[in-house]
């Protein structure tokens, strides 16, 4: 018989082939909402988990963060870096990979590529907040930033949030060409832009995306009308934010884990003591999301441990009876677990 993902002395691994090949298989918009559930579901008991602002090692191009939870009974982490200059040398910005643990045991239960595997899960999680969020009905996204994430973001407010029609903006217009093409034929009503403020036009929930290592202005105060919804996806590390900090002080601002967001979000741009609502209590329904026609929501996204644990706890069931991984050979397993030098000698010749 086949070896299953729950066999103990092999770690099911998910490449990126396989990962492909198993979104495809569940068909991309049931992977974002069922990703979008998951995520609710862990959102609801986040009280229970293990939570810490992620470890984070900068450099002057980018970062390398270590990404840490636990719920009591599995463990999680994920590898991300997140290197703006990249794309300009054919690499990704962002590329991840993440393990799954038996608390009980502290066995690997799961290593899994988190490339795809994080636009899936954060754009699932940015459709999720929205939820909750951005006003009723709304049906049109300004979709600022149209690189690797973006036509994710795109598909999950379809998938979730019911839009039909995303309006693309990026400063290079290959990647706005690029993000067009690929979401053609996929239910959306796709209009290339070319400044932020045509993008922005009739736009109910605007997302931006972008990356550079430094304040930018992606949005100033004059293109944000009232009762929008902002998804800031792209401000995500320290000296790294997207919009006008007068943007900020007009809205009503959600935030995932306020430890690690006052580092990295947008709210870093201001005074320590300015309120903000954590998402899980919107969700738990001890808070209100939107409350009013007028009101400016912003969900400041960083990414947080829980997403990708949700995630990884959610391929790890997906890929059960499956052939979308394989199985590694990364635990010893000595006949007698204390005689592990017995077992390097059995291999000597
Ligand atoms: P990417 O490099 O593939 O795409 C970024 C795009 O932004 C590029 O096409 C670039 O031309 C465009 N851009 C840069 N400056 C711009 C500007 N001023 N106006 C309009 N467009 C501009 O990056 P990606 O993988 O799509 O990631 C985008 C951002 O999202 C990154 O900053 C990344 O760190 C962040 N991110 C956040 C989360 C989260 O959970 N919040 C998760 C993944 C990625």
């Amino acid at each position: 018989m086949a070896p299953q993902p729950s066999d103990l002395a092999f770690v099911p691994f998910v490449s990126v082939d396989n990962m492909m090949a198993l979104v495809h298989h569940i068909g991309i918009e049931t992977v974002l909402r069922d990703l979008a559930n998951a995520i609710e579901a862990d959102f609801k008991r986040w009280e229970l988990f293990d939570k810490t602002p992620r470890v984070a090692s900068h450099s002057d191009v980018g970062v390398i963060e270590l990404m840490p939870t636990s719920d009591g009974e599995m463990y999680g982490f994920k590898y991300v870096n997140g290197h703006p200059k990249n794309t300009k040398e054919g690499l990704q910005t962002v590329t991840a990979f993440g393990l799954l643990a038996d608390v009980d045991s502290g066995y690997p239960k799961l290593l899994s590529e988190m490339t795809l595997l994080t636009a899936l899960r954060t754009a699932a999680t940015s459709a999720m907040a929205a939820k909750h969020l951005a006003p009723k009905g709304a049906t049109v996204m300004a979709m600022i930033g149209n690189g690797a994430q973006s036509e994710f973001q795109c598909l999950a407010f379809k998938a979730i949030c019911g839009i039909t029609e995303v309006r693309l903006f990026d400063t290079d217009q290959g990647a706005t060409a690029k993000c067009a093409a690929n979401l053609a034929g996929m239910g959306l009503n796709v209009v290339p832009c070319t400044s932020g403020e045509e993008a922005m036009e009739g736009a109910q929930i605007i997302t931006t995306c972008t990356a550079d290592k430094q304040n930018a202005t992606i949005l100033t105060d004059n293109m944000i009308g009232s009762g929008v919804h902002i998804n800031a996806i792209g401000g995500d590390c320290p000296g790294k934010t997207e919009l006008h900090r007068d943007i900020l002080l007009r809205s009503d601002i959600f935030v995932e884990y306020p430890p690690q967001t006052w580092i990295e979000g947008e709210i870093q741009q201001l005074d320590k003591d300015h309120p903000v609502t954590e998402l899980w209590q919107v969700i738990t329904g001890q808070v209100p999301g939107r409350r009013d026609a007028k009101q400016i929501t912003l969900f400041d996204s960083v990414g947080f441990a829980i997403e990708d644990f949700s995630a990884l706890r959610y391929v790890l069931g997906a890929i059960q009876g499956t052939n979308f991984y394989a199985q590694l050979d990364m635990l010893a397993d000595p006949d007698d677990p204390r005689d592990l030098f017995g077992m390097l000698q059995r291999s000597k010749h």
